[in-house]
């Protein structure tokens, strides 16, 4: 790809202030997505009743860990959801967990007690160094996983000395010197990595695009609290959020992984756009506004990032499974996915030197072509009859 390909001012043009963006301003943005999502949401069928006494969901992936790669189990509590996608935000705009992993039924701290318990009994940690605790939302958000039963599952993970890593998830308003405090005399001998969807360091697409509800320089605190604290940092950064095209896509992933690594994050994860149900990228995938990114643009974000820092690819594996995930053409899908997956065990990039495909020619396309961020973003306002 020739450097001109991705220049930054062809794709984005001159940076758009909130008055410059077509008639609306941001606040009216974030209402006028906010509710869509409600509307989205109002749509979910009531789930099966719950056995709480069972994490939602277990499983073993693979992560490079201290020089090799290892096995990580991942544990999906039940929950009752993420606040932020319950309070009036109703959530980010690519999230589908509200769907299938939030219960209405009460869940007590006895019941996260319980699910964790039966989550620990079934995975064998003897080669097992890291464990990941997915809550569906804020694992030190008092209101959506009981402080009590936090205590618990920290204390129980302390006993298990084959754990070295515990990673779990936050949103920075959460974030808490007191809370870190309390975690480090619970888990003295266990690395504790905290991981915050960023998801792009532009504030404005931030809210407009994902609805994320938080500013960078909130981040940046949470940040700057877990560091100070000895802890790790992980963050996520999106690839191709919604209302971007492919090539805005790349320019603003390669742009937030290097704030990212400045703001001291350990480890990002590249996550590209995958479709959930009852999602806003459902929906604009569903009327044409957005296509999924390209595998071509995942090799490309890391070609250009994975001398700044870790850099690790989300492969796509969420709960719930997604419908659609990132794709090239059939030929080299399974190629390319191997060489992404090799990526990830060795977090080395010679194995995307040798990928080439007819269809690269026409990544290279889409990256001149399709439209930009403001006119996906008035295509939606004028689909849905906002
Ligand atoms: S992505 Fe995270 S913060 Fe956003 S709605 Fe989903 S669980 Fe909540
Ligand atoms: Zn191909």
């Amino acid at each position: 790809m020739t450097r001109n390909m991705l220049d930054r001012t062809d794709a984005f043009g001159p940076k758009k202030t909130v008055q410059d963006s077509r008639s609306l301003c941001a606040s009216q943005y974030y209402s006028v997505i906010a509710k869509f999502m409600k509307h989205l949401h109002s749509n979910i069928p009531p789930n099966d009743p719950p056995d709480l006494s069972k994490p939602a969901h277990i499983e073993i992936r693979e992560e490079y860990f201290k020089g090799k790669n290892v096995k990580r189990a991942v544990v999906f509590l039940l929950s009752n959801g993420c606040e932020w996608a319950l309070k009036s935000a109703n959530g980010c705009t690519m999230c589908g967990h509200i769907a299938k992993q939030t219960r209405k039924q009460p869940i007590s701290a006895d019941d996260f007690i319980i699910q964790f318990k039966t989550a620990f009994s079934t995975i064998n940690f003897k080669d097992i160094p890291i464990l990941n605790i997915f809550n569906n939302g804020s694992f030190f958000n008092d209101n959506e996983l009981p402080s009590d039963a936090r205590r618990t599952i920290l204390s129980l993970i302390s006993e298990n000395e084959s754990i070295k890593r515990l990673l779990v998830e936050c949103r920075p308003e959460f974030v808490e010197e007191s809370v870190f405090r309390e975690v480090k005399s619970l888990l003295p001998r266990t690395e504790m990595e905290i991981a915050i969807g960023l998801e792009t360091a532009d504030d404005f697409r931030r809210i407009i695009s994902i609805n994320k509800g938080f500013s960078l320089s909130q981040f940046t605190q949470a940040a700057n609290i877990i560091l100070n604290n000895d802890l790790r940092l992980r963050s996520y950064i999106l690839l191709k959020p919604p209302f971007y095209s492919e090539k805005e896509a790349i320019l603003d992933a390669v742009d937030s992984i290097k704030t990212a690594f400045s703001l001291g994050v350990n480890t990002v994860s590249l996550e590209a756009m995958t479709v959930q149900k009852y999602t806003l990228i459902e929906y604009l995938y569903n009327n044409n506004i957005y296509k999924m990114p390209w595998l071509w643009s995942i090799v490309e974000v890391i070609k250009q990032t994975s001398h700044l820092g870790r850099v690790v690819i989300g492969l796509f594996k969420f709960y719930p499974s997604p419908e659609f995930v990132p794709n090239n053409c059939s030929s080299c899908n399974d190629k390319v996915m191997e060489a992404i997956i090799e990526y990830n065990r060795t977090l080395r990039t010679d194995m995307f030197d040798r990928l080439e495909c007819s269809c690269k020619k026409d990544w290279e396309e889409d990256l001149n072509a399709g439209s930009d961020f403001y006119k996906n973003l008035q295509d939606f306002v004028v689909t849905a009859k906002i």
